[in-house]
């Protein structure tokens, strides 16, 4: 028995503080249970339990997230814990106060919490029974013979065919391939054809190109700088804002070797996107197996096997999304968050949490949590301002590499003389003249399909997805319609549906439409696309950009997905077809959506020896956020735009909640948020929040969910979380249960 130690004497931890793992908020509460004897010295807290729960005693999974030597349960109440499954415990005692604290930080439960820090599929088993041949050659031959000359006993010689083609399976897959029973299997078993083995599940993770080694190089004295800060014993957040191709991504692997020499273990997030085969192949080379990553397009078992990996001690370097920040190391020293100003890192879905929190909160007196990124977030750079968090510049690319020129193309001086095409004349030029150099070029468009929308020029009628409000994307190739949203399809109407005229019009520019129109201006011209039409099966992406990398192609046209992370030394000229689609939106973030868009896209230019170039086309050419990125001026850009958030009380100097409202039926939704807004009225008494009325949601319509939403500032996050929650709640006793309400602090786009 392991006894715990205090100054009055020796105690014996009896009982066990258990969370179940249930969605049912209700009981979202810990519970006390007995530990049997046999238990007592084995359990620990963050282990997995089996318990009884309820008036049936059904058996049901949680975990422990303490231990104690006395209870408050009367003795007749309490139950004795079922079983304890695992020999190790889950959850370290780091990640049990990490669930706590993101409970209340995020409004959720503690089950949520919990969940989401582990991957899924772990309590699956980790070994599996395979099937295989259990005799051979002659006595295999003559067993066949057997079952070929009896009547019933198809089944048994296909089973023994499909093991010899196979080789050893699992039963389940013998029977949904050869449609059949369990019979069979058991008989050949029985009679020695057959045996069962057990075997490890292990997927294969390891990229194959390890072997080769990549130089050192010698850092320039502003990489040296940032290097010192990163490695220093301060345990404050680093923001290093360094340019595009500035050698940022050098600095995090000298951190990491650092840190991992001393025995620590790091962290890399990386936004989803840049986990191009560049950088894993970079980190690959430089710490070979002690490095693992996940990514999304993962399935759950190899996920599984990475963090069983980290919990081993296997690794000391996890490289991943969002979901990476709670890589099971129990002796962290570094948390690098490359991109930092990337939305991805915000969770959408509950429990709605930053992953940059979620590291500042592991890291705090242990270890050290750096950002780094070209563009930083208004609310990151507004710490480093503060002087929340140290900061490091990187105002050059190293070896006297210039950053790209760049060029504003006015739209509307093209369409005043003439030019109709979707192509200015510089960039018309500039992809004309990198064609005939043999260099290469990149398109960015921030829409996939053809055209954005289709309307008829008579009356006006645009072609609108019936169970969403948004219009139909045209997608050439495969001739139709679809709803980005619910991803419906319709035919494209030969006559208007609304008058009857045949004289319908494609508007806006998708990637697709720049592909066509490439192959149109310039026959010759080898094009590859890459957007989620493109990259749907899996390593396609990888594809695309191995074979741009290698010069199978001219041009790349994408949309996001081309924006950030990728080195190709032969891209000299990157043209944004269209940079206003994402600044009139209407989101208050967009002016930093598009400023960082820009700067990423610039950055894919001129990382070679031969400079970039860089055209900007646009109807808004006065536009501060084009004039600034055109000039790479991050500073005054923040400085303006800190100065429209603090004037419109917009995060990061105030907290926004949205409060989402929807249901199928428009008049319930109304009806309930607009009773959510009269209880929050109410509630107000000082007037402290600024309430604005309901109104219908950016998007107000999708999968035939009519959607309503209601937005409240306040000053102190706290308070306004704590203002919030209460009104939902007073509103929940009395709410229809057709309408759903869904809330967001400081959402990352308009609701
Ligand atoms: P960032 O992450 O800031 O975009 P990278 O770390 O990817 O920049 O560096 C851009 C390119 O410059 C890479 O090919 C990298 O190998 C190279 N590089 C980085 N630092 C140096 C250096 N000190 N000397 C020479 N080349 C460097
Ligand atoms: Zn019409
Ligand atoms: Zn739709």
């Amino acid at each position: 028995m392991r006894p715990v130690k205090f100054s009055g004497g020796i105690f014996i931890n009896k009982f066990a503080q258990v969370i179940l793992k249930t969605a049912n908020s209700e009981i979202d509460r810990i519970f006390d249970y007995e530990i049997p004897f046999e238990f007592l010295d084995s359990i620990l807290p963050g282990m997995r339990v089996i318990v009884p729960f309820g008036a049936k005693n059904s058996y049901t999974e949680g975990y422990v997230m303490s231990l104690s030597e006395k209870t408050d349960v009367p003795k007749e109440k309490l139950k004795l814990i079922a079983s304890v499954p695992d020999k190790y415990a889950i959850f370290s005692k780091e990640m049990i106060e990490l669930s706590m604290w993101m409970k209340e930080k995020y409004y959720t439960t503690l089950t949520q919490c919990l969940q989401t820090m582990i991957p899924a599929g772990i309590d699956q088993k980790s070994e599996t029974k395979v099937i295989k041949l259990n005799i051979s050659g002659d006595r295999l031959e003559a067993e066949k013979e057997k079952l070929r000359s009896s009547k019933n006993k198809a089944a048994q010689l296909l089973v023994v065919d499909f093991i010899e083609k196979f080789g050893p399976s699992e039963a389940y897959e013998i029977r949904k391939y050869l449609k059949i029973s369990s019979s069979p299997i058991k008989t050949l078993l029985k009679n020695g054809v057959l045996k069962e083995e057990t075997k490890q599940k292990r997927r294969s993770l390891f990229e194959s190109e390890i072997s080769e080694h990549s130089e050192r190089v010698d850092l320039t004295s502003e990489q040296k700088s940032a290097l010192n800060m990163a490695v220093s014993k301060s345990k404050t957040p680093l923001l290093i804002h360094g340019v595009t191709g500035s050698g940022k991504t050098e600095i995090y692997m000298r951190a990491i070797e650092n840190f991992v020499s001393k025995g620590y273990e790091a962290i890399v997030l990386v936004p989803e996107i840049s986990l191009t085969p560049q950088l894993s192949k970079r980190f690959f080379q430089r710490f070979g197996n002690a490095v693992a990553m996940t990514h999304s397009r993962m399935s759950d078992g190899e996920r599984l096997d990475v963090w069983q990996r980290a919990k081993n001690k296997e690794i000391s370097v996890m490289i991943g999304p969002r979901s990476a920040v709670f890589a099971p190391f129990e002796n962290i020293g570094l948390i690098i968050i490359d991109e930092e100003h990337e939305t991805s890192y915000k969770s959408e879905t509950t429990p709605k949490y930053d992953a940059r929190e979620i590291a500042e909160f592991r890291c705090k007196n242990r270890g050290k949590v750096i950002y780094g990124t070209a563009t930083p977030s208004i609310e990151t750079y507004t710490r480093a301002v503060n002087g929340e968090i140290d900061l490091a510049k990187l105002v050059q690319r190293p070896l006297n590499r210039m950053m790209p020129k760049v060029e504003i193309a006015d739209m509307r001086y093209e369409l005043a003389s003439g030019n109709t095409s979707i192509f200015s004349r510089a960039l018309y030029n500039g992809i004309k003249m990198n064609i005939e150099k043999k260099l290469q070029t990149v398109l960015f468009i921030n829409r996939r399909g053809f055209s954005t929308f289709i309307s008829c020029r008579k009356c006006g009628y645009v072609m609108t997805c019936g169970s969403c409000s948004v219009s139909y994307t045209y997608h050439i190739n495969e001739n139709i319609l679809k709803c980005h949203y619910c991803g419906k399809t319709e035919n494209p109407p030969n006559i208007c549906p609304q008058c009857g005229s045949k004289y319908i019009k494609y508007f806006g520019t998708g990637t697709q439409k720049v592909e066509e129109e490439i192959k149109k201006f310039f026959p010759s011209a080898r094009v590859l696309r890459m957007d989620t039409d493109t990259t749907k099966k899996k390593n396609s992406h990888k594809a695309i950009l191995e074979s741009f990398g290698c010069g199978n192609a001219d041009i790349l046209v994408g949309t996001q997905m081309i924006a950030k992370g990728h080195d190709f030394p032969n891209v000299t000229l990157v043209g944004i077809v269209a940079a206003d689609t994402s600044l009139n939106n209407g989101d208050f973030r967009s002016g930093e959506t598009t400023f960082q868009l820009i700067t990423q896209v610039s950055g894919r230019a001129g990382r070679g020896d031969i400079p970039g170039n860089v055209i900007i086309q646009t109807y808004n050419p006065n536009n501060y956020v084009i004039q600034l990125a055109a000039k790479g001026d991050y500073e005054n850009f923040y400085k303006k735009e800190a100065i429209i958030r603090k004037s419109m009380n917009y995060p990061p100097f105030f907290n926004i909640f949205a409060v989402l409202a929807f249901g199928k039926n428009e008049e319930d939704v109304i009806r309930e948020i607009n009773a959510l807004f009269y209880i929050m009225k109410q509630n107000d008494l000082e007037n402290k929040f600024m309430l604005f009325n309901p109104a219908p949601a950016f998007v107000s319509k999708i999968k035939d969910e009519f959607r309503w939403r209601l937005l409240i500032k306040g000053k102190c996050e706290n308070e306004l979380k704590e203002f919030v929650l209460r009104a939902i709640d007073e509103h929940k006793k009395k709410c229809s249960r057709k309408v759903i309400i869904n809330i967001f602090l400081n959402p990352q786009s308009i609701v």
